[in-house]
């Protein structure tokens, strides 16, 4: 027979995953080789009846209707090892050769975004020259600024926003016009202040400061990566899945034998116990764990600790900020729609004074093929609403809102055969300036903490590699943490 102590020797340690977006999945899957093997129990807690956040596909037309991502970056080599892993290499699709580069809507008009990523510089100016986006004007501005920022590059230090050291570079009209509209289709943070750092491998490299270029983070959404002008179409580094995106978290999902997901399930506080920790969960019941991963949002992370965890990580963790989301995929009958669609989709600039930010045109823009003929499917983002406390609009009123855009940017006056509505609420985090600095305090302040980690969108990037990523990590640290593994490994 055994004694209390001796049981407790015995047992494997216990790691509690709470959050079951995309980084709490690859913090699970991390770590199945020793849950599988009963080295480690692992349990995954998420509040709400699925698992994935954002990453989400309505199929009710027959159209993979993408409600979160459609799209990732195929250059990480980890992400694409893990989606070979998880079987999903013959899934993947890419941009059709038909749809390269995406445009901007002013005055009325489209026009395609010039290429400045991956241009050199005189193929950057002679796009920029013959563009139709600027007024003459805005184009010398703009290469006034071209040999600015060769003498004022950049700083990536954390010191300055983005928008206002674009804006002394090349002018109101190329920051308004070309510049903010890109990167909000990159990151959702305001342009005024946007962390340089957090998209500085989505601007030309020679316009940064050397010494200060910064780890890459991603772009979310290629048809707002002013990549490929007519003029010279590169192969898009992105691709999608062809049954949908949704198909990653419910093919994580399904690869986790060691673990129990419990879905419907939130946590309410974490506490330390000794040297192990309390999960109060949503039901009224504990759950013990001697280490933890916080796979969930700045804010909820902040909430979870709010009780007894470290301050200064509270402190930081509050700081950070993310507005929701709405996003709505439309099919349309394909004589309704006046356009080619040539293109990835339509960025929409916020002096134009139209509620939406962009349209995808998700049926022309991935290579597969159409399940219903002759309709297409297109998604569009609701300009999210201003001002402190502004309701979020009803389905009714997001589709009206949205069918708005469409009217106005692509000429769309028919009614839509299908439609269905995405709300996100707190789903993309703003990385403000000094958001770096703010994670690493965050961090370090939690250290006094043992193994309790953060992952996700919150911290290290937020496009998809970047989310698997850091749950990996996360996972590792922790496995590393319980001696499974050697410190180099993790
Ligand atoms: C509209 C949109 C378009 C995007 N497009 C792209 C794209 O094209 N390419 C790309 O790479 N990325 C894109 N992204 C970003 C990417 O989808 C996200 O960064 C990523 O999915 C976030 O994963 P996560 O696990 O960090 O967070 P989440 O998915 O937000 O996961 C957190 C989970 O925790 C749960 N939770 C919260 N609190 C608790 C609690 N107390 N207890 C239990 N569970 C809790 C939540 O329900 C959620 O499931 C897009 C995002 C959006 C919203």
């Amino acid at each position: 027979m055994t004694g209390p102590t001796e049981e407790a020797a015995a047992r494997p340690p216990r790691v509690v995953i709470i959050g079951g977006g995309v980084a709490g999945l690859a913090a699970a899957w991390e770590l199945e080789r020793w849950s599988r093997a009963g080295e480690l129990a692992v349990d995954l807690f998420e509040s709400s009846s699925r698992v994935g956040g954002p990453v989400v596909t309505d199929y009710g037309s027959g159209f993979a209707l993408e409600g979160g991502p459609d799209s990732f970056l195929t250059t990480k080599p980890d992400f694409m090892e893990m989606l070979a892993e998880l079987g999903l290499s013959n899934s993947l699709i890419g941009v059709r050769e038909s749809a390269r580069g995406a445009y901007i809507f002013r005055a009325g008009h489209l026009h395609r975004i010039p290429p400045l990523v991956g241009a050199g510089f005189w193929s950057a100016a002679r796009s920029i020259r013959s563009t139709t986006l600027l007024s003459r004007a805005g184009k010398l501005r703009m290469g006034l600024g071209a040999t600015l920022v060769r003498l004022h590059p950049i700083r990536t230090d954390e010191r300055a926003a983005l928008g206002p050291q674009l804006r002394s570079r090349f002018g109101r009209e190329a920051v308004e016009w070309l510049f903010e509209p890109f990167l909000a289709g990159v990151h959702s943070t305001p342009i005024d202040l946007l962390s340089p750092s957090a998209v500085a491998a989505v601007l030309p490299a020679r316009w940064m400061a050397a010494a200060s270029r910064p780890r890459v983070t991603e772009t979310p959404a290629e048809s707002s990566r002013p990549s490929s002008g007519a003029a010279a179409p590169r192969r898009s580094p992105f691709a999608s899945l062809r049954e949908g995106m949704e198909s990653l978290p419910r093919r994580l999902r399904g690869s986790l034998e060691g673990t129990r997901v419990h879905l419907r399930t939130k946590a309410n506080a974490l506490q330390r116990e000794g040297n192990s920790y309390r999960v109060l969960l949503g039901d009224g019941s504990t759950q013990h764990a001697d280490g933890v991963i916080l796979a969930v949002p700045g804010l909820e992370a902040a909430h979870l600790l709010r009780s007894t965890g470290p301050a200064g990580a509270v402190r930081e963790l509050d700081e950070v900020a993310r507005p929701p989301i709405v996003v709505v995929g439309f099919v349309y009958r394909g004589e309704d729609v006046p356009l080619p669609l040539d293109g990835t989709g339509v960025l929409v600039p916020s002096p134009a004074g139209l509620p939406i930010t962009a349209i995808t045109w998700l049926s022309s823009k991935w290579d597969r093929p159409d399940p219903v003929p002759g309709r297409v499917a297109l998604r569009a983002f609701l300009r999210p609403p201003g001002g402190e406390g502004s309701a979020r609009p009803t389905n009714e009123e997001s589709v009206e809102l949205a069918r708005l855009g469409l009217r106005h940017v692509m000429g769309i006056e028919a009614s839509p055969t299908y439609s269905v509505v995405f709300a996100h609420s707190r789903a993309i985090p703003w990385y403000e300036v000094g958001h770096a600095d703010r994670v690493m305090r965050a961090r370090q302040s939690l250290s006094a903490w043992p193994r309790v980690e953060l992952a996700g969108n919150a911290y290290d990037g937020i496009g998809l590699p970047d989310v698997v990523r850091s749950g990996r990590s996360a996972a590792r640290r922790l496995a590393t943490g319980f001696g499974l593994l050697a410190p180099s490994q993790s």
